[in-house]
């Protein structure tokens, strides 16, 4: 059946989110034939447009305000509320971010539909849209259906692969004026904590450390091999409890859910919260001194040994590539 669906885009530092691209793709799915409508919210985001329709929207509808430069949920309800009014879509994708785990919830029970959250896969299977999302924190997948009413999804990073660029598309880029009015909270200024390297919800390669780097300073060889494969430091719950390293770079069900096409475990002894977090992983390399740690159960190859003792080799090893 065919479909109208919207896509919201995120915009961080004015460029668009990869997750944007995936939920075009996975948008494109879902409108089985339909029109994929682009949705960007910002003080100045119209040329960001362009880029939007070469991954695949057939054109972009934006709300330019300075009361939605930064994210809030109710400017940018307002905002949706009135795009959703203007263009009666089908079907609305997000991606799982902060953004749309606080968004898509809020607007589908305004509009008394359901919401199919985290998905990891879709297709149409014998006439239906199938979703595939995990359920009992990874350890199994459930398929979901729409049956009725307007379609809500959020799709996790890393998982629908984006459509490849066309630079020949072209498509319309219309502006809505929406008066955002009668905000519970403005936000002034955004201070980003300072991060080096790669985002690591977005990151391809990411080197965990737990409680077995035993340090701060035991991060530093997880950071030089990160470093070479251009990835990013996560860390296991273990490791920002005993203060080794921010609780911003936390993999697990209390902590960001990631799914990079290589993650390497170090000192992680792989306790089901943890897993939750990364075991969609595309590769998964486990380090660990104990042979019988649970990380291995869901490790591709595991390699038993100290961490401080192997991290050096394989650092030199991929330098020398
Ligand atoms: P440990 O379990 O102590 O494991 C350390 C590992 O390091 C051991 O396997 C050991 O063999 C190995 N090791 C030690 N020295 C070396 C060495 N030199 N070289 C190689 N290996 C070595 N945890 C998360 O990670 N993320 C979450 O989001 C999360 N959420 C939670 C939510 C709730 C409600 C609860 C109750 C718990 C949560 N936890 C979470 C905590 C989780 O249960 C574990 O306690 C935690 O993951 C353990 O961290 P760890 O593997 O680093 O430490």
């Amino acid at each position: 059946m065919a479909r109208k669906v919207l896509v919201l885009g995120e915009v961080r530092e004015g460029s668009l989110r990869n997750v944007s691209f995936e939920a075009v793709a996975a948008a494109k799915t879902s409108a089985e034939g339909g029109e994929v409508v682009g949705v960007l919210f910002g003080d100045s985001v119209s040329a960001l447009g362009a880029e939007f329709i070469q991954y695949g929207a057939d054109r972009v509808v934006t709300v330019e305000d300075e009361l939605l430069k930064q994210y809030t949920s109710d400017g940018y309800s307002q905002a949706l509320l009135a795009v959703i009014d203007q263009e009666d879509p089908e079907g609305i994708i997000f991606g799982h971010t902060a953004q749309g785990k606080d968004l898509a919830p809020k607007i589908a029970a305004k509009l008394e539909s359901g919401l199919i959250s985290d998905v990891t896969d879709l297709e149409v299977e014998g006439g239906n849209l199938v979703f595939t999302r995990p359920i009992y924190s990874g350890k199994a997948f459930e398929k979901k259906i729409v049956t009725d009413g307007l379609l809500f999804a959020t799709i996790r990073p890393n998982n629908i692969a984006p459509l490849e660029k066309d630079e020949s598309r072209n498509g319309d880029v219309s502006s809505l004026s929406v008066e955002i009015k009668n905000l519970r909270q403005v936000i002034k200024e955004v201070v980003r904590k300072a991060t080096e390297g790669v985002d690591l919800s977005e990151a391809k390669v990411i080197v965990a450390g737990g409680r077995g780097v035993k340090s701060e300073e035991g991060f530093e060889p997880l950071k030089e091999l990160a470093d070479v494969l251009g990835g990013a430091v996560g860390a296991s719950r273990g490791a920002c409890d005993a203060d080794y390293c921010d609780y911003s770079l936390q993999i697990g069900q209390t902590g960001k859910v990631v799914t990079p096409d290589l993650y390497i475990a170090c000192g992680i002894s792989g306790a089901i919260q943890h897993l939750a977090g990364m075991s969609n992983s595309k590769i998964i390399v486990a380090i660990n001194k104990d042979p019988e740690a649970n990380i291995f159960k869901v490790a591709d190859y595991g390699i038993v040994g100290d961490l401080f003792e192997v991290l050096p080799l394989l650092t030199k090893e991929f330098k020398e590539l």
